[in-house]
């Protein structure tokens, strides 16, 4: 497989140490809000990539932190604590708010079809592994402590700027920017390892270390998360376009000081998606997340179509327009399938291979997800029998993950099903009026009621469910 490396700005063949064998690292959220759509874009498209090295014959072990401390909104050492910016927003505790927003990260995921990663680590529970890191940097040489915190001296390295994406001058206002207000840093680049004098007197969670009583900085968490499952080496460390600095070049400063050796051969990152103004934030009153979707009747699956047909290292604008065309084509497409699903035709295997071919040939090229739904349409109009077509999609769904042919299924049996008459959904309307202000004795004559008429009612944690008896 040809994938694009950020780390020697080219497509190259995808190698990893132990033939079979992937290790895989991907910068998980920042538990402080629900993620936007943009930050789901890049859980997808890594997704997608796992998907396929797993389609290709390949072990995936996959390995994600949920950033619970230390990440400041500048992602270098300014600007707020943002776990605590949230907490102070809701009025709970940092855990709270933790627990609360990875719980809704997941549930995102499972609505987007995005798989759990295999290992998952908070960055809180890996406390003494940090203080490890850190003390082997300091022995080294490699940091330094000033001012009651401890910073990595960038100065030791010989290549400290390991992604040439940026122009060196861009890179520079970055640094700058960082270092304001903290003259303890003997060169700008440096960031900080371990925060002991904080301007965050309220910081809730602070750990006692040989340095003083404080908390890591963000950068080293995905270090020592990475080592902490995948020993000394990685095979490919995945993120975001913006966590290409500082994030991922601290982390590889670190990581690689500390162990003496290369750290990761191969760095994948998904550029942004943006909104009409330019740019996705949470601060805006209404930020774009998966239940806002919904909210305005789009299927989260809908979306996932909608990233799927632009390449991943291109920067992708949403609308409700964009939404709404991608909607009207997923359910298109459902309906293309639906009308397949009742053949009596048998596979043939020539011709799926074949057909195949065309999807692997586009994956293989930098996983280009764009020219794969293109072969998908180009399999629904070739001229295989439905079996074959079906049995094509069902592998190329393995990697897309769209459930088209369990969501067909489900239009099908819709379908199928006999119309409630209108009498039956006033009465259904009327129970839930009734349950809702508690008067279940109202509910239960409803429910009768219902029963005469020939019409079964389910309340599930779905939604109410109404079948015919
Ligand atoms: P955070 O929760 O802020 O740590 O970000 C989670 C992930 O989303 C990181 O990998 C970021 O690089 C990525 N990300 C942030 N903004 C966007 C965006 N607008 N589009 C795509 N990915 C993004
Ligand atoms: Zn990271």
């Amino acid at each position: 497989m040809q994938l694009y490396n950020s780390l020697t700005r080219q497509k190259e063949e995808f190698k990893t140490a132990e033939p079979g064998k992937v290790k895989m690292y991907t910068c998980g959220p920042t538990v402080y809000h629900f993620a936007h759509i943009g930050n789901l874009r890049t859980y997808m498209m890594e997704d997608v990539l796992e998907n396929y090295l797993t389609y290709s014959g390949y072990d995936v072990m996959r390995i994600m932190n949920i950033t619970d401390v230390g990440h400041l909104t500048s992602d270098g050492d300014t600007g707020d604590d943002k776990m605590l910016k949230g907490a102070k927003r809701e009025h709970k505790t940092v855990m709270e708010i933790a627990k609360f927003y990875t719980d809704a990260f997941f549930s995102d995921c499972e609505k987007l079809c995005i798989k759990k990663p295999e290992y998952i680590q908070p960055a809180t529970g890996c406390i003494p592994e940090y203080i490890n890191m850190i003390s082997v940097l300091l022995e080294k040489g490699y940091a330094y402590e000033a001012g009651g915190n401890v910073y990595f001296d960038t100065s030791k390295l010989d290549q400290y700027y390991r992604f040439h994406d940026f122009r060196e001058e861009d890179l520079e206002v970055g640094v700058r920017e960082g270092v304001e207000g903290d003259a303890n840093k003997r060169n700008k680049a440096d960031f900080v390892l371990w925060f002991t004098k904080s301007k965050f007197d309220d910081q809730e969670l602070k750990w006692e270390s040989p340095w003083g009583y404080g908390y890591p900085g963000w950068h080293i968490e995905c270090s020592c998360i990475s080592m902490k499952f995948a020993g000394e080496t990685l095979d490919l460390h995945c993120g975001g376009i913006d966590n290409v600095f500082p994030h991922h070049t601290n982390e590889i400063a670190q990581s690689e000081a500390y162990l003496g050796h290369a750290w990761c051969p191969h760095w994948f990152h998904v550029l942004h998606l943006n909104d009409e103004t330019g740019k996705m934030s949470k601060s805006k009153g209404e930020f774009l997340t998966v239940s806002l979707l919904e909210e305005k009747g789009f299927s989260p699956l809908a979306y996932r179509f909608f990233c799927l047909q632009s390449h991943y290292r291109k920067t992708l604008v949403f609308s409700w327009d964009n939404m709404k065309n991608a909607q009207t084509a997923y359910d298109k497409l459902l309906a293309k399938i639906e009308a397949m699903l009742d053949n009596n035709d048998t596979v043939d295997d020539a011709k799926k291979a074949e057909l195949l071919a065309a999807f692997t040939a586009a994956m293989d090229n930098d996983l280009n997800t764009a020219q794969a739904v293109t072969v998908l349409y180009d399999i629904l109009k070739s001229d295989a029998n439905a079996a074959t077509k079906l049995a094509c999609i069902a592998d190329m769904d393995k990697v897309l993950s769209l459930r088209l042919i369990e969501n067909a299924k489900a239009l099908a049996e819709n379908h199928a099903a006999p119309e409630i008459p209108a009498e039956v959904l006033e009465l259904v309307d009327q129970r839930k009026e009734a349950r809702k202000a508690k008067d279940f004795a109202k509910a239960d004559a409803l429910r009768d009621q219902i029963t005469a008429l020939g019409w079964q009612i389910r309340e599930t944690r779905q939604g109410t469910e109404i079948t015919k008896l």
